[in-house]
């Protein structure tokens, strides 16, 4: 079977080699050059979206912020899944507001801003500390303000003006700053027949507004339950049929949505080491329509991820239980451009093996590793 994913990035790459063993072949679109690329070289294979369309059997996406009329084109073929508005709920953080109050699943409260008026009803109605987002186009943190302290305003409000006048079709929306205890994310699979298969939640650490670690160990059940109904309404709400990530926010055990994304995720990389079968594969099972795999998490498993380096120490390989992912990138700062998978029969195993692979990481490169070692128990 031939799939064609929109992105030609690092998740494309993971779901080509997670299809390979399925028999099922992964082109890449590039939305930006127009052209058909392989998912692992890179190599231009032709040119033309609908070309792209007609090659394929189903279509996907690896990331959310897709020009609409890319979108409605794939919408209209039939073959798209998720499909076009799980989509556009991911990229566009009204609809995403919108879509969660509808599914009746609980977020940090929020107000849209389009003007300065509607900025300061915000702070008026909502209160400080307040966070705000760029409605389109954020991803790792990149478009945000915050502000907690009123003295502040007049400042934080300049700064959201100007890149407000920059592109008219621009909006911010303001939500509650939530003193959350951890950050957490589910991953779970849907298939077109209903079926839904979750993997266990995963505690994630963020530097800068980028993942920096994800780990995946044995959950509270009743933190599980409450993460897996928010799931099972959403991606029914949808019709969803492929891998949804949602992100919470854990406030003393109940989770407040974050934000989702209609697709595989960072904070999923662990199943390839840590569960019976990878969210890649469990993507492409669930768009190609063969039964789900496994979620079940067979040993904890953590990922740390690698940003703007192009090489890290080879002893590391040393490491039991260690896996290296490089996605084949340039280097540039700050980019994603491989990960490490970690894992152990037990907690205790894997902390272990956790501070050996922090003694040999580059400190400067890999910051706040500690801060997760001190979790993994
Ligand atoms: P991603 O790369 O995950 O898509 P993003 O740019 O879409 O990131 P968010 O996930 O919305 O951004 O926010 C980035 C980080 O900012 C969160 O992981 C969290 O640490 C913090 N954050 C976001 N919203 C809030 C909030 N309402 N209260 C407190 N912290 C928040
Ligand atoms: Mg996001
Ligand atoms: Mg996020």
């Amino acid at each position: 079977m031939n799939v064609l994913v929109l992105g030609a990035g690092q998740l494309a790459r993971m779901m080509a080699l997670a299809g390979a063993p399925l028999n099922i072949v992964i082109s890449a679109y590039d939305v930006n050059t127009d052209t058909i690329v392989h998912p692992l070289t890179l190599q231009k294979l032709g040119t033309g979206l609908a070309n792209a369309i007609a090659e394929a059997q189903v279509i996907t996406a690896e990331f959310e912020h897709i020009p609409l009329s890319i979108l409605e084109q794939c919408q209209q073929s039939g073959k798209f899944l998720p499909g076009s508005e799980a989509i556009q709920a991911g990229a566009d953080r009204r609809l995403e507001k919108a879509l969660l109050a509808r599914c009746g699943v609980a977020s940090a409260r929020y107000k849209v801003i389009e003007n300065e008026a509607d900025f300061k009803q915000a702070v008026s109605e909502l209160g400080l500390p307040l966070i705000f987002k760029s409605a389109l186009a954020g991803y790792d943190g990149k478009g945000q303000w915050r502000l907690k302290d009123a003295a502040k305003a007049s400042s934080v409000w300049q700064k959201m003006a100007d890149f407000l006048a920059e592109d008219n079709k621009q909006a911010i929306v303001a939500e509650q700053f939530i003193g959350f205890n951890r950050e957490i994310s589910l991953v779970g699979v849907r298939a077109s027949s209903g079926e839904i298969n979750v993997y266990p939640l995963t505690e994630n650490h963020h530097v800068n507004g980028v993942l920096s670690v994800s780990l995946a160990r044995p959950v509270d059940a009743q933190l599980q339950l409450q993460a897996e109904q928010m799931f099972a309404a959403i991606a029914n709400y949808l019709n969803y049929v492929g891998v949804l990530a949602i992100e919470f926010f854990d406030v003393d055990g109940t989770l407040l949505v974050n934000e989702i994304a209609p697709r595989v995720h960072n904070s999923g990389h662990w199943t390839q080491q840590g569960a019976d079968v990878c969210q890649f594969a469990n993507h492409l099972r669930a768009v190609a329509g063969i039964p789900l795999g496994n979620t079940e998490l067979l040993r904890p498993t953590l990922m740390v991820n690698i940003l703007g380096e192009d090489s890290v120490p080879n002893a590391i390989l040393g490491i039991p239980g260690l896996h290296l992912h490089w996605y084949g990138k340039q280097k540039r700062p700050g980019r994603k451009m491989g990960h490490i998978n970690l894992s152990a029969s037990s907690l205790a195993e894997l902390k272990a093996r956790f501070a050996r692979l922090i003694d040999l990481l580059p400190p400067a490169a890999f910051p706040e590793l500690e801060q997760m070692l001190g979790r993994v128990s």
